[in-house]
């Protein structure tokens, strides 16, 4: 046996289940045809970037002489993106952001882990309500600390007298999804209130900083008139907003998205010493500078997110007349659906006869539920309609007259 870090081994060798099935997507189609298996299974954006991308891509190839396009920029990211990223916050949400106050990561993975790294020790708890995203844990333990993972009310929502419960002098920070992977939730401005008042109430009742990690890859995957998407910051001073590209852009391989550091968080200049140090110890310094620039050049552009709104239409009018039980969702891309039996994933196993692939909520921390990505062409929630309409019926369920 070769002497290594075992806990490394460990998640090393055990894929997510979102990964096992995508990998069992793959392997079916490799046997019966991609176009008889349909596969819900994972958030892979199936908008394409928008024309901007390709053509900021082109020109700054063109015209950057090649020391800059492909050297290191600042550890931090290049001081002009930066700058860029900054602005446009700053005329959107009305912030007062400025270049010191970002810094570039390979996407929300990297924010996440290093925004943990820079505000919490180990031994520290940071919490979090289920539905999560499930790498949080990873990410969490990474870094020395506890999850704590919180029950949401029945809208799946923050529970907030968990939240008062579960607070202690260990806790370092909160992190929050929203819109949400993987309900599709989105935290209007009454919960975000009540939650920087909880924490404020906290921070003064323990005497030390509690953080707001805001993770935010679906920021502008909203769907309906009316419904927005506060920006943190301006509700709670100790406030990262993790961001990425992944979503917005359709951009997850090319692995680009920034930290920002409130500024209107007492002593924020330590905080962002701190994440630039988190990403040091990481070796997540300098993200892709080619990307770097891309979205400086395509900042405020995203693809076209009514794909996504088309589908979560015909997706959800559809299931709900079959007699599922779904969470309407108001942004991302996904469905949250109730098993049409106790055990979710039995209730997956049984759908996979019919070729259709999901996954169980329990890995993201809510069971009885399972989440349908429906970021895939229009055409493949169409042909797997019938499938779902058959399963329903397996379970007693009908079409609603
Ligand atoms: N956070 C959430 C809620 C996500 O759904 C994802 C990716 O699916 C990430 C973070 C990681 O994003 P990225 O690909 O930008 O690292």
């Amino acid at each position: 046996m070769k002497s290594v870090n075992a806990k490394m081994k460990e998640l090393g060798e055990k894929r997510s289940v979102i990964r096992e099935i995508f990998e069992y997507a793959k392997a079916r189609s490799a046997a019966i045809g991609a176009e008889n298996v349909f596969d819900f299974s994972i958030g892979n954006p199936s908008v394409p970037a928008p024309d901007c991308v390709n053509e900021a891509i082109e020109r700054i190839v063109r015209e950057t002489p090649s020391v800059l396009l492909h050297g290191y920029t600042s550890a931090q990211g290049d001081a002009n993106v930066r700058k860029t990223v900054a602005d446009y916050l700053n005329k959107n949400f009305g912030t007062r952001l400025t270049a010191d106050n970002l810094y570039m990561t390979c996407g929300a993975a990297a924010s996440l882990t290093i925004s943990m790294h820079a505000v919490a020790v180990p031994g520290e708890e940071i919490v979090t309500f289920a539905p999560y995203f499930t790498e949080y844990k990873v990410f969490a333990e990474g870094a020395g600390c506890t999850l704590k993972v919180l029950p949401s009310d029945k809208d799946l929502l923050p529970d907030f007298t968990a939240l008062e419960e579960a607070i202690s002098p260990k806790t370092r920070a909160v992190v929050i999804n929203s819109p949400n992977n993987p309900s599709g939730v989105v935290y209007g401005e009454e919960v975000i209130r009540r939650l920087a008042a909880v924490l404020d109430k906290k921070q003064k009742e323990y005497g030390r900083d509690i953080y707001l990690i805001a993770d935010e890859p679906y920021r502008e995957l909203v769907y309906d008139e009316g419904v927005t998407v506060p920006y943190i910051m301006n509700y709670y001073q100790n406030t990262l907003v993790c961001y990425s590209w992944s979503k917005s852009l359709s951009l997850p391989g090319e692995r680009i998205g920034y930290i920002a550091v409130s500024p209107e968080m007492p002593d924020w200049q330590a905080v962002y010493a701190a994440v630039c140090g988190a990403g040091r110890s990481l070796g997540y310094v300098c993200a892709p500078s080619l990307l770097q620039r891309v979205v400086a050049a395509c900042i405020g552009k995203t693809s076209d997110t009514s794909v996504y709104k088309a589908n979560r239409d015909l997706f959800y009018e559809a299931l709900t007349s079959y007699g599922y039980d779904v969470i309407r969702p108001d942004g991302a891309f996904y469905l949250f659906v109730r098993s049409l039996e106790e055990d979710a994933y039995a209730f997956c196993e049984r759908a996979k006869k019919y070729e259709l692939l999901f996954v169980p909520g329990d890995d993201f921390g809510r069971a009885g539920y399972v989440r349908i990505a429906y970021c895939v062409a229009p055409e493949t929630i169409r042909r797997a309609l019938p499938a779902f309409e058959k399963l329903a019926a397996e379970y007693g369920k009908g079409k609603k007259q």
